[in-house]
């Protein structure tokens, strides 16, 4: 992506956070002083219209028989002059004249449509009081109104309904929120500049490179930390609408490839008995006078589907890393999606498929989600993201990808070895490289050195090596934008072989977890089998290059946030 936004320090972000306070608390000032003059109305008993306003305690207050509920987001033409109810969340309010009051009322993400509050002394009767009253709700109310559905003037450009608009006979607060919000909807809907889980405190290159504003804007933005704090704001922002509905939209698209094919779904345990994928990065618990574990990964379950007979098996789930990464990548749960399947010739039929679910999944993004990528990218600006035409899918081997960055890569990767892992900023590199040289975002590096995948990753039959003889493995990970997705590949299913590769990697075939792992390998004959982990976190994040996978999660957890 394309970083065209101006760098923003430390001391500019805590000006910021600053100002957004100033701006919220002129926000209560405006809200008291509106609350005020609405206030005063003591007595409501010699107010006609007294019945058709006001704080509420039920649900539906009388409302005229003939008036239909209708969302926002489904009002058009043919409502035009019809009286309908409307629930929804009362974003601005202001007072024009003693006779007249407008407010924006939001539901469904951001459908937002304009209300307008007259008096009249004909039925429906409304009063100044009650125009007073209404324009003094404060922001982020619930409210239920009574209208008559009008077509304004002039289009209402400030609302997504800009053909229509509500002139409200009664209204009702179902919920009132306070006069002073922690954060109002306009800093909610700013870019976040700072990632940071302390404060104003950056914690490392990857979050300082993420503390970037993408635009000079109006109303201030705030942290990471005041949004997590307003959890509520934060997800009423329209952007994290967006943000939510494109992952639901991810799951959706990933369950029906697979399930079209032949997939069944199943659930793997969260709770397990043993670090079985590496002992450092495991949450441990105490468990009834012993230690259980948070899975890693869905890996040996996957499997033990196949070794079950289930043949094709996907899941959808949490996963855990007890990582103190603390990057715009990474967070301590995030959701896999994985699958498992059979091979009958080649591993490739598994590069094949989740090349196929990803391609199908960033495709279907772009048709089904057009307006929420639209949004997102009015706050967090980038570009589509950039795929290969269909047959001109980019699949590199591991060592091709090093030639690559080497020869057309910058100077700083000039000796990268084809027989050590990339590095972060390695793979960033490589990503422009191949949308330079290739018109993709979207790649497969496959043939991985052995030095860098697990003792369960199928070796390459033809005995193929790289840099100082070090053979290379049926396994690869996906990219996009310059940075991994998924990695996958095929997997051992000879139980002697893979006691033989468990040894090689220094891990006892006899420790907790590996042993039972090994030994369904024994029981019966598995077939050849191989499949992948997709981060979905990741997905939505990088496909809409946001500045941090956070951004994509409900509830981030990260070393140093476990709430809200
Ligand atoms: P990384 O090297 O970036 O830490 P990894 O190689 O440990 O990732 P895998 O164990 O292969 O990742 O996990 C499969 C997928 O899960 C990754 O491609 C990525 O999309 C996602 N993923 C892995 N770790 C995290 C994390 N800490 N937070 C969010 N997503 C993750």
């Amino acid at each position: 992506m394309e970083e065209s936004t101006a760098p923003q320090s430390k001391k500019g972000a805590k000006k910021a956070e600053a100002k957004a306070k100033k701006e919220a608390l002129k926000a209560q000032r405006a809200a008291e002083l509106a609350a005020a003059a609405a206030g005063a109305n003591g007595n409501l008993e010699d107010d006609p219209a007294k019945d058709n306003y006001g704080n509420s305690q039920t649900t539906t207050p009388g409302f005229s028989q003939d008036a239909e509920e209708v969302e926002i987001r489904s009002l058009d033409e043919s409502y035009n002059g019809k009286t309908v109810v409307v629930r929804a969340w009362l974003q601005k309010s202001r007072i024009q004249s003693a006779k007249m009051g407008f407010v924006e009322l939001r539901k469904g993400g951001n459908w937002t449509i304009q209300g307008v509050v007259m008096a009249s002394e004909q039925e429906p009767v409304v009063s100044r009081r009650m125009v007073k009253w209404v324009a003094g709700i404060n922001p982020e109310s619930y409210v239920v109104v009574e209208a008559k559905v009008t077509k304004p003037l002039e289009p209402v450009k400030s609302c997504r309904v800009s053909g229509l608009e509500l002139h409200i006979t009664k209204c009702f607060v179902l919920a009132p929120a306070p006069t002073m919000l922690g954060l109002t909807l306009g800093a909610a809907s700013q870019p976040i500049v700072n990632f940071s889980d302390e404060g104003a405190r950056l914690a490392d290159a990857d979050t300082e490179k993420a503390a970037e504003p993408t635009a000079e804007a109006a109303v201030p933005a705030a942290s990471m930390l005041t949004h997590l704090d307003n959890i509520a704001m934060h997800k009423r922002a329209p952007v994290q609408q967006a943000i939510a509905d494109i992952r639901v939209e991810v799951k959706k698209l990933f369950r029906s490839y697979l399930e079209a094919r032949r997939f069944k779904e199943f659930e793997p345990p969260c709770l397990i008995g043993a670090a079985s994928e590496g002992g450092a990065n495991v949450f441990r618990l105490a468990y009834f006078g012993q230690e259980a574990f948070l899975a890693q990964s869905p890996q040996f379950y996957k499997q033990f589907e196949i070794a079950g007979g289930r043949e094709r098996v996907f899941s959808i789930g949490p996963v855990f890393r007890a990582e103190n990464s603390n990057t715009p990548r990474h967070m301590t749960e995030f959701t896999g999606l994985d699958l498992e399947m059979e091979i009958k010739h080649s591993y490739t039929e598994v590069l094949d498929t989740l090349e196929g679910v990803l391609l199908s999944i960033f495709r279907g993004l772009q048709e089904r989600c057009a307006e929420e990528i639209d949004t997102v990218r009015a706050v967090y600006p980038s570009e589509p993201l950039l795929l290969p035409e269909p047959g001109k899918e980019v699949r590199l081997t591991f060592a091709e990808a090093q030639k690559l960055l080497r020869e057309e890569g910058p100077a700083e990767f000039a000796n990268v070895r084809d027989d050590e892992d990339m590095s972060t900023p390695q793979e960033k590199a490589l990503g422009e490289v191949v949308r330079a040289k290739y018109k993709t975002d979207f790649y497969v590096i496959d043939k991985f050195p052995e030095t860098a995948r697990p003792f369960y990753a199928k070796i390459d039959d033809a005995g193929t090596t790289v840099g100082d003889g070090v053979r290379v493995t049926n396994a690869f990970d996906f990219f996009i934008r310059g940075q991994e997705v998924l990695s996958g590949g095929q997997r051992i299913h000879d139980p002697v072989e893979l006691e033989e590769r468990i040894r090689a990697k220094g891990v006892d075939p006899k420790s907790a977890g590996i042993k039972e792992y090994l030994t369904t390998f024994q029981q019966v004959g598995v077939p050849p089998h191989g499949g992948g982990g997709i981060g979905l976190d990741r997905v939505v994040a990088w496909f809409l290059a946001l500045p941090s996978v956070h951004l994509a999660a409900y509830y981030p957890r990260t070393p140093k946030r476990l709430l809200p």
